[in-house]
């Protein structure tokens, strides 16, 4: 993928409100926060889970946030969702695009807009899809990048989760990463507020982001976060935002210290011996299962065993909190343990029935 870096600075950092709401609100909100965003962000047609919640104000909110452009000299960006949106945007000058987490799922809808950006180098930022499919994240931002968009981001905005959790949006942290790993020359900008869902944990957040190394921040902001027409709960006030902005911790990727390198280089070597012995000991597990393959297969009973299977998470949940584990981790790791266990015993049994077939067949 052809990219041009547009991001000259770490952490970059997309503010403003949710939505815009009037002109007064979105020129108050952006004088207050102009010294430290990079990106001035507002909403102005809003994808709403049912009707009859505030849709955005329209078209009338372009004219608005040119006016923050001319007046802070912030550059300005909203979501776009439809061609009309997306030709509206360009005759007016907004400076910067991003596709919704509602449209990153609907390669049609993708298509249409990368087809009305044929031939304008403008930005353009795609949220992850609400669902944790990597390959639809992936594959708007190619499709964009084929009608000739090269200066791209990812914003990632977390995951619907069908779990009573702590975020709004489940982080799946692992997605990022592994769109980092596809397509390394792309930034990655985390957008703390829908992710969190709430106001308090935004810092977390933004900060976890900054400590995996992610390029930026969207930060919801509104001058008065109580009385915002969508989004309430999870926006900050501009005060708050400099207060987060300044208290992040940023690291280096590197250590240019001789002896702190080698010093990691030990802990490292720690943890390979560590997860070899796991992957030894996995083997090991996994002759054992063969055996209880095979003797299942001879005395007729079934590979599945739900009161076993409840029993070994059971023990396992007591041995995490025996050896002070995350037991929600130990109990994901073994769901994937007994997955494969599951696996290699269907083969066996798989194989010893076809070899039973034929050995009848050839008498
Ligand atoms: C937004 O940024 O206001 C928005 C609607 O976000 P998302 O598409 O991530 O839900
Ligand atoms: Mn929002």
């Amino acid at each position: 993928m052809e990219i041009d870096k547009f991001i000259h600075k770490k952490p970059y950092l997309i503010a403003g409100p949710c939505s815009a709401e009037s002109e007064e609100q979105l020129l108050e909100t952006a004088h207050s926060i102009k010294e430290i965003a990079d990106v001035f962000r507002a909403g102005i047609w809003k994808p709403r889970t049912k009707p009859n919640s505030f849709e955005g104000v329209g078209e009338k909110g372009i004219q608005w946030l040119k006016k923050i452009q001319k007046e802070t000299g912030l550059k300005i960006a909203t979501e776009i969702a439809t061609p009309q949106h997306v030709e509206l945007c360009l005759n007016a000058g907004i400076d910067m695009l991003w596709i919704g987490a509602r449209t990153t799922v609907n390669p049609f809808y993708v298509q249409e807009i990368a087809e009305a950006l044929k031939g304008v180098n403008i930005p353009v930022f795609v949220k992850n899809p609400i669902h944790p499919e990597l390959s639809l994240w992936l594959g708007a931002l190619e499709r964009l990048n084929k009608v000739g968009i090269k200066k791209l981001a990812a914003i990632h905005r977390g995951f619907f989760s069908y779990e009573d959790a702590a975020f709004r949006n489940d982080p799946k942290w692992e997605m990022p990463i592994k769109l980092r790993e596809q397509l390394p020359e792309i930034p990655i900008i985390c957008d703390p507020s829908h992710i969190a869902g709430d106001s308090q944990i935004i810092e977390e957040v933004s900060q976890t982001a900054m400590d995996l190394n992610l390029n930026g921040l969207m930060i919801e902001t509104h001058y008065n976060p109580k009385e915002a027409l969508s989004d309430a709960k999870q926006q900050i006030t501009p005060n708050k935002l400099y207060q987060i902005m300044n208290d992040l911790v940023l690291r280096k990727t590197k250590l240019d210290d001789y002896f702190l390198n080698i010093k990691l280089k030990e802990f490292r070597e720690k943890i390979d011996i560590l997860d070899r012995q796991i992957v030894s000991i996995l083997s090991d597990r996994k002759k054992i299962v063969e055996q209880i393959a095979h003797f299942k297969q001879q005395n007729k009973i079934t590979i599945f065993q739900l009161e076993r299977w409840f029993e070994i998470l059971r023990y396992r949940k007591k041995d995490a909190i025996d050896f002070i584990m995350d037991e929600k981790m130990i109990a994901e790791i073994f769901e994937l343990i007994h997955k494969y266990s599951i696996l290699t015993q269907t083969k066996i049994m798989r194989n010893t029935n076809a070899k039973k077939v034929e050995n009848k067949r050839n008498r």
